[in-house]
């Protein structure tokens, strides 16, 4: 049994709608996610147990449930949409973990709420697979993220372009709200629930500021810093993903709604595989200064908390979205010394680190293999990757470079080589391999090649000769791959 609390429904009512999830014709237990069970001290025997299955899948709201909608607004593709909402989510309620750690557990593809608009509130199985492996490999690779704990069948078909058997996701998260929720009421000059929304945020998610000065300013600090970093480990591992629109952005700096994310293959800072984003909008290359844009709507959302001064609060406000550019890059250089072995930055550093991009997008190189090749390259260890590199001379004369500069680090070439294997992933979910798993699995309802390629990707740093093709781009790769929503 679960015990679920219900911290966001004790808030203004404004905030949600109460929504009673469909129930399934005849849901079915696809994988649920193990330690993710034990670390919000879940059962197994109940998870597997009937009443687990009808709960995380909406057949049977349990006791303490109180199932909820939240509403939010955003700005899609820079156009402002004043209602979005959870459309095909439902809150089910908050867990404590063993920590004292609060989780949302959240249902997705649950049916109609009053915010679905056009939509029919479902799910597809294929986006469903799709959130579990990604959302999981994302957290491998220790990249901020929601989680997803439960995926099940529901036993009924939706209709998209195509007839899809029909699945809920459990997803797990810090937080569940938005930019966008922000933007909602402060567009209705609602400014009461932003500060309620808030003071709701700080102290469940960012308690260390409560007692701050201006703890709205520093809210806002927050915020932006952990946008920051986040977006810098996407960037650090090529990582695009694809609809980052305000209703999108998580406050509490996660990974968020996984629809048409993918990994890039061979390093172009402007793929976008979203076949939506005809103009490039989230672009792999963009996403730094989108992230600023969307820190921009958020700071104009609490404005008048900042100061009593309209004029002074713009400042400030301006201030802080200024300083984001310095933060990402901070934190995005950080992140790649980390990939190239270095302590610390010393001269030099940035140089090398631009030059070594500068070859990659010149020679078109693979972005993941560039990095993990680094450990094979120290150790002069031959392997079946470095022809992805090896024909590169820049490459390799790079590498000569990058060598001398690990001199000056005081550890010895081992200790390198294994912070390097611990920086680099040595596989990431291609897109070729993704698409194989799931149209596998929905042409012959058969899993294993997903299961397969959710364990591989679930353990991001191991090396095992015998899975060198899963390391591997594609043999031709598919320049045209696009990637849809998850609807
Ligand atoms: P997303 O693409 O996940 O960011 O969703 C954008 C908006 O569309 C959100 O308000 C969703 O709740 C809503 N939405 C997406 N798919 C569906 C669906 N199948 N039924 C109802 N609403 C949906
Ligand atoms: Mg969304």
């Amino acid at each position: 049994m679960i015990k679920f609390e219900n911290s966001f429904h004790k808030l203004n009512t404004d905030f949600y709608e109460n929504v009673i999830p469909s129930k399934p014709p005849k849901p079915e237990l696809i994988s649920f996610n193990k330690s993710l069970s034990n670390l919000l001290g879940i059962k197994i025997s109940w998870i597997e147990s009937i009443e687990g299955l009808e709960c995380f899948t909406g057949k049977q709201v349990i006791r303490n449930s109180n199932p909820l909608a939240m509403v939010y607004a955003g700005h899609q593709f820079g156009n402002w949409v004043p209602r979005l909402g959870d459309g095909r989510a439902i809150l089910l309620g908050e867990i404590l973990d063993q920590n004292n750690e609060r989780w949302d557990i959240q249902l997705k593809g649950s049916g109609l709420t009053p915010f679905s608009r056009n939509g029919d509130g479902k799910a597809a199985l294929g986006p469903v697979l799709r959130e579990y492996l990604m959302s999981e490999a994302m957290y491998q690779l220790g990249i901020p993220t929601t989680l997803a704990l439960f995926i099940a069948k529901t036993g009924e078909n939706v209709y998209r372009e195509k007839v899809f058997p029909g699945a809920i996701i459990t997803r797990v998260a810090k937080s569940h709200i938005r930019v966008g929720t922000f933007q909602y009421f402060a567009s209705l000059g609602k400014y009461n629930l932003v500060k309620e929304l808030m003071d709701y945020v700080i102290k469940r998610n960012f308690p260390e500021i409560t007692n701050n000065q201006n703890k709205y300013l520093s809210f806002l600090k927050f915020v932006i810093d952990a946008q920051a970093k986040l977006i810098s480990k996407w960037m650090s591992v090529g990582f695009i993903h694809g609809v980052m629109n305000t209703d999108n952005c998580s406050i509490v700096g996660d990974t968020i709604d996984y629809g048409p994310c993918a990994f890039m293959d061979k390093y172009n800072e402007n793929t976008v595989f979203s076949s939506i984003d005809t103009f490039g909008r989230y672009s792999y290359k963009n996403q730094p200064l989108i992230c600023q844009w969307n820190l921009a709507q958020l700071a104009n959302c609490i404005l008048p908390f900042l100061s009593d001064e309209k004029e002074k609060s713009i400042k400030i406000a301006q201030n802080e979205i200024d300083k984001y550019s310095e933060v990402y890059q901070n934190y995005f250089s950080k992140e790649i010394f980390k990939k190239l072995g270095f302590s610390s930055k010393i001269e030099n550093d940035n140089k090398l680190k631009n030059e070594l991009f500068e070859i990659m997008k010149r020679d078109e190189l693979d972005f993941t293999i560039s990095f993990s090749n680094l450990y094979f390259e120290l150790l002069n260890i031959d392997n079946n990757l470095s022809k992805f590199t090896g024909n590169s001379r820049d490459f390799t004369k790079w590498i000569s470079k990058w060598k001398l500069r690990l001199k000056k680090e005081k550890k010895s070439v081992n200790q390198i080589a294994e912070n390097l294997k611990q920086s680099n992933p040595i596989i990431i979910p291609r897109n070729h391999l993704v698409e194989e798993a799931i149209n596998f699995a929905l042409e012959n309802d058969n899993f294993s090649k997903y299961f397969n390629l959710l364990k591989l990707v679930s353990d991001p740093f191991k090396y095992k000769e015998r899975y060198i093709n899963y390391y591997k781009p594609p043999d031709v790769l598919d320049e045209n791959f696009r990637t849809f929503c998850g609807t």
